[in-house]
């Protein structure tokens, strides 16, 4: 299932909330996200398009409460275009580009675009990667620190990106203040299977996780890439893909935002096996509860 953008869907704000209806209740029974009661009544008048009304708790909802969209002043056509784009754009989609195909200004775009990132962060519950047989890659990266400018101004710092990969399977990536052991081996250990083989670069701070492992092997970059099964070659082409998200879209990534948009490249990695529409579809899910204020994302940045 491919995008097409000149589907109704993304112009006619009635047929976007038929869609998204549609999408969160399959089976056109909607149930109250207050109290979880089928006995609701859709409430008639124009002014009430979309509101429905729980005969249990009295409360009023949309097809918007209870997620990402909550409080949104943005039409849903617009949030389906915006969701699509983000699905569709293999190196993400700047808020700029953003508020000049939606019509939106510059902070609605940014918000927005946020919100969409945190509707594509998986679960924390999710099962560890990897298993017997298995094998996962670690490895860290990069980013930011460019020192074009020092001559002007101090270099920014750069930021620590870790991404674990089952190798055919999942990517997890992580933004680490400081990589070390000791930061290093928790994240590893809740998100790795223990039975699996663990394949790194010959940083030291692999070698004594490492050995918590079905197997830990490590290959010299300065010197080969790759040895049999021995290589990190799956999260090295993970990252090449972050990378040039970094330098062609983003530019920059504010270190508060920054899980905001490991997000959204682990979900586009992820779901590389499916068609953009199936992607837009899994983040339409993945706005379900959770919500973003404009609070708690922060000052404009980035
Ligand atoms: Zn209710």
């Amino acid at each position: 299932m491919n995008i097409n953008i000149t589907d109704p869907i993304f112009h006619d704000e009635a047929k976007a909330l038929a869609h998204l209806e549609a999408d969160r209740w399959p089976d056109g029974e909607p149930s109250c996200p207050h109290c979880g009661s089928v006995r609701v009544r859709r409430m008639g008048g124009k002014t009430q398009a979309g509101m429905f009304l729980c005969n249990d708790c009295r409360d009023k909802f949309t097809v918007r409460t209870g997620t990402v969209m909550e409080r949104s002043h943005v039409p849903l056509h617009k949030w389906l275009l915006a969701t699509h784009i983000m699905a569709a754009s293999k190196k993400g989609m700047s808020a700029k580009q953003m508020e000049r195909m939606l019509g939106v200004t510059y902070k609605t775009a940014w918000f927005l675009c946020h919100r969409i990132r945190e509707a594509m962060a998986g679960p924390s519950t999710a099962s560890p990667l990897g298993g017997p047989g298995k094998f996962v890659e670690a490895d860290e990266a990069f980013i930011g620190g460019s020192a074009t400018n020092q001559i002007v101004r101090p270099v920014a710092p750069k930021k620590a990106i870790v991404c674990l990969v089952e190798r055919g399977g999942n990517a997890r990536s992580f933004h680490v203040a400081n990589i070390n052991a000791r930061t290093l081996r928790p994240l590893i250990v809740t998100n790795v299977d223990r039975a699996s083989n663990l394949r790194t670069d010959k940083a030291r701070f692999y070698i004594e996780v490492g050995r918590e492992f079905a197997s830990h092997a490590s290959v010299d970059h300065r010197f080969e890439y790759a040895k049999g099964d021995n290589h990190s070659n799956t999260v090295e082409n993970f990252f090449s893909i972050f990378k040039r998200g970094v330098i062609g879209t983003y530019h920059h990534m504010s270190e508060a935002h920054l899980h905001r948009y490991t997000a959204e490249f682990d979900l586009r990695y992820n779901t590389r096996s499916m068609s953009d529409g199936e992607r837009a579809n899994v983040i339409l899910k993945g706005m379900e509860g959770k919500r973003l204020t404009y609070r708690r994302v922060g000052r404009l940045a980035a």
